[in-house]
């Protein structure tokens, strides 16, 4: 069985970081990912709030994550993971192919998932007019009426993004007032091609091939009203990469309960970014959560090595 001294599960902010912290701590550093390294940035435009990027966009700073990890010979293997468990005292990664890695230390840094809304059309047009990722999928909405549902910093944020492209962004939300920060939800406001549809909740998605219409409900007055439109944009909220772990770990609300130095209930076992407990996820956040995830995990190797 292949066997490394530090297994990172996640490339993105948190876990190429742990990679530039645990090669420069001496650490022999493999990073698992199923998908392109990046993380969630990659499906973001711009990116402005990361101290000393001034004109950053999502894959730009992305991809220096990468390089940046690469440069210090993290080894960055494309592998989906199926599970992760601890077997007479090791712990063991399985990759979904059945191959199993021994890992000294683990950092889980698997981010966190788009919530889906559940309405019934969501998943048929998922696709044909549904999205995820305004910066993927604006373009397709030139001079069309979109729909973005939800009402935190992501809605409103992409809905503002929207405007470049669609003739009219409808903004709808559960609620009479913004989850996101005042700054955002006032530039949205000012806005004269975003339409607020408060105390509203998406009923349906409807359409032939492609959406040409929801339905929504007014939750005070239990009004319905049909928009006719092109696309939906689904912004409502993230949900816990966690599918591998079982109940190996303890978790709150699904997301991965760790101590100061980020430790998991299972010493040697390392939680960064998203997918853990914390009050606010950033990329900056993130990011210093994979340097501290890392250096804890070269305490914990070098006490097992010194047997303390
Ligand atoms: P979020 O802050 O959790 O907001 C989710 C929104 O979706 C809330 O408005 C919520 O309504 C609504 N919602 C949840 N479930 C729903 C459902 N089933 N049906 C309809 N609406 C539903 O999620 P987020 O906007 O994805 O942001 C995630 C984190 O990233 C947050 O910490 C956010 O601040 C951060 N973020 C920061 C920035 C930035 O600083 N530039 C940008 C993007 C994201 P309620 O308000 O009624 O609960």
């Amino acid at each position: 069985m292949e066997k490394r001294e530090l297994v990172i599960i996640g490339a993105g902010p948190a876990g190429l970081s742990a990679a530039i912290y645990g090669r420069r701590a001496g650490l022999d550093t493999l990073v698992l990912e199923k998908g392109r390294p990046g993380g969630q940035i990659l499906s973001t435009n711009r990116v402005e709030n990361y101290p000393g990027i001034l004109d950053g966009t999502g894959t730009g700073l992305a991809d220096a994550f990468r390089a940046h990890a690469e440069l210090f010979k993290a080894e960055i293997r494309s592998v989906s993971v199926q599970r992760l468990e601890v077997r007479g005292g090791e712990k063991i990664v399985t990759l979904k192919d059945g191959r199993e890695i021994a890992a000294g230390a683990v950092i889980l840094a698997t981010g966190a998932a788009f919530r889906k809304q559940g309405c019934p059309g969501e998943k048929k047009y998922t696709g044909m007019g549904v999205s995820y990722c305004a910066v993927c999928d604006a373009a397709f909405f030139e001079d069309l009426d979109v729909a973005v549902i939800g009402g935190g910093n992501t809605a409103v944020e992409e809905a503002c993004y929207l405007t470049g492209f669609a003739s009219k962004v409808y903004l709808i939300h559960r609620r009479d007032e913004f989850r996101a920060d005042r700054l955002v939800v006032d530039c949205a406001l000012a806005n004269p091609k975003i339409e607020p549809v408060m105390d509203s909740v998406l009923e349906s998605i409807e359409g032939g091939d492609m959406v040409e219409r929801i339905v929504v409900r007014n939750v005070k007055t239990n009004e319905r009203r049909t928009i006719e439109l092109s696309g939906v944009f689904i912004f409502i909220g993230l949900l816990p990469n966690t599918g591998f772990l079982g109940d190996l770990l303890r978790t709150d609300g699904g997301w991965i309960v760790t101590d100061d130095r980020l430790a998991t209930s299972v010493p040697g076992i390392f939680a960064a970014g998203d997918v853990r407990t914390t009050p606010l996820r950033q990329v900056v956040t993130a990011a210093g959560d994979g340097a501290r995830a890392a250096m804890s995990a070269y305490g914990y190797l070098h006490a097992a090595r010194c047997g303390g």
